[in-house]
């Protein structure tokens, strides 16, 4: 398997996307082609565990990585760091709908699937890749990618991580998650901005030629974590193959038959992964995406153009809230059969104009497959109110927009194929909007306080991550703009 720019073509192996994280024009690595499996071994799959399924699914785009290698890399990221032995179980939740719940990990959001394995599969590409520099990893995080990375990157040898994530764009506790972040090789940041100028300046930062020799003069090279990475895709679509092949054993689908999948969506990779996995034969109908007040991706699936000009609005779901979705310059270079020409034009355009319009095959193609819907935060609130009256089933603030999506979906097209709905964070991290959709109780101003009343109404655990925080000092204190961060980067790394 070699892979290739979006922006240009290329062949390399996978340690090698993994490693450099982005390609050297600013494109992003993707196969050059789609493995399939066939029925056989789907249903081979049904009787493996997940670290099993991972290695089936990474073997076949990791072709330059060794079966022992790719064992050592799964079992390091899922064995006994989650919190059960089923690190993205699907719990059924009526109606024809199922959760696919991908917050049982170290820090409580879907993040974790990719980033516990994603050191593993980098610090091996590195050793492939032979050069014999300390990767530097960049993060841009409007929340969860964040502490994720820092905590599957935390006292990585050959690593250091710095993280930026948006002053006024995460919620309390996840900036309490970063800025308490212990290790030695790690500095988290805030930008007084919002995570497309944090997002826009780590960009700007790997390509620029000034800060690559920097780099090379100190023996280290940037890699990235965030999921522009092809590493922190494919564990991924081990979550979709995985659920497949768990729906299968439990009889909610037969062999072959089609389903839709729901995900709250931001930066588009969550909902890519889900289009490789049926890529790959897992029998996906269409892809909900689903969308907060930010909804430029609505508009784009409606309408085939994307145009980021307008205003962004911070909401509930604050890992949604994003103008510029990296991930879609993969769909887009999908869609065109791979016209990197095209890919590099609309991108471009996206980078002078903020806008871009696709051609009208590729939207057809596009709206065979996708639908796209977005609510606001009061809906999204009457969300998590009714489905835990309704199931007793509690939902985060990003998980209830999908759950509305689905839900228009089915109102406006009558299509009631099951739902498989990405559940992408634990309610606790966003417990202060939960606890006001579920109660009219004046709350005193103490996040601790408010993991407990949550607990107490529900009748659900805090999990043990968030509980822990509680008494730990904050480590990272600093605020830049974002033209600084260039120099900040330089400053820690000397
Ligand atoms: C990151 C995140 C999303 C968005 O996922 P993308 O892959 O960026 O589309 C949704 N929900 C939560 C809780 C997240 O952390």
């Amino acid at each position: 398997m070699k892979f290739t720019g979006t922006r240009s073509d290329c062949a390399v192996d996978s340690a090698f996307a993994i490693a450099s994280g982005l390609a050297a024009d600013g494109g992003l690595f993707v196969p050059q082609s789609f493995p399939v499996f066939t029925a056989e071994e789907f249903a081979a799959m049904a009787d493996m565990d997940y670290c099993q399924r991972a290695a089936a699914v990474l073997e076949k785009y990791l072709t330059d990585y060794t079966a022992d290698e790719i064992k050592y890399c799964v079992e390091g990221a899922y064995k006994g760091t989650f919190d059960n032995d089923y690190p993205a179980p699907v719990v059924d939740i009526a109606d024809n709908r199922r959760m696919l719940e991908l917050w049982h990990g170290p820090t409580c959001a879907f993040k974790d699937l990719a980033l516990q394995l994603l050191p593993y599969l980098l610090t091996t590409a590195l050793k492939k890749t032979g050069t014999g520099r300390e990767a530097v990893i960049l993060v841009a995080t409007s929340g969860d990618t964040g502490k994720a990375a820092l905590a599957g990157f935390a006292d990585v040898k050959e690593t250091r991580i710095i993280v930026f994530y948006p002053r006024d764009g995460v919620s309390d506790m996840q900036k309490l998650q970063m800025t308490t972040q212990k290790g030695g090789n790690v500095a988290v940041c805030a930008i007084a901005g919002n995570f497309d100028d944090a997002q826009n300046g780590v960009k700007a930062i790997f390509t620029d030629d000034e800060m690559k020799k920097f780099l090379l003069d100190n023996n280290m090279e940037f890699s990235s974590a965030n999921s522009i990475n092809f590493g922190r895709l494919v564990p991924q679509v081990v979550y979709y193959v995985s659920a497949y092949c768990d729906m299968l054993k439990d009889g909610s689908l037969k062999a072959g038959e089609e389903f839709n999948v729901v995900v709250p969506t931001g930066n588009f990779g969550n909902i890519l992964a889900a289009v490789y996995a049926k890529k790959m034969g897992v029998p996906v109908k269409k892809f909900i995406c689903a969308s907060n007040r930010n909804n430029v991706l609505t508009d784009f699936i409606r309408t085939g153009v994307y145009d980021r000009n307008r205003p962004f609005h911070t909401t509930e779901s604050p890992s949604m809230d994003i103008l510029i979705s990296s991930n879609l310059e993969r769909l887009l270079h999908m869609l065109s059969d791979g016209n990197c020409e095209l890919v590099a034009g609309l991108m471009a355009e996206l980078k002078n104009s903020g806008r871009y319009e696709i051609p009208a095959n590729m939207l057809e193609k596009l709206q065979q497959e996708f639908y796209g819907t977005w609510c606001d935060d009061a809906a999204g609130a009457a969300e998590i109110a009714e489905i835990f009256k309704a199931q007793n089933y509690l939902c985060d603030t990003h998980t209830a927009v999908a759950v509305a999506a689905g839900k228009a979906y089915r109102k406006e097209t009558g299509d009631e194929t099951l739902q498989l709905i990405a559940s992408t964070a634990s309610a606790y991290k966003f417990a202060p909007a939960v606890l006001a959709a579920l109660t009219d109780e004046a709350l005193a101003d103490d996040d601790f306080e408010k993991l407990e009343k949550l607990s107490q109404i529900t009748g659900t655990a805090v999990p043990a991550p968030l509980a822990n925080l509680k008494g730990d000092a904050v480590l990272h204190k600093e605020c830049i703009n974002k033209e600084d961060m260039a120099s900040f980067i330089k400053g820690k790394l000397v």
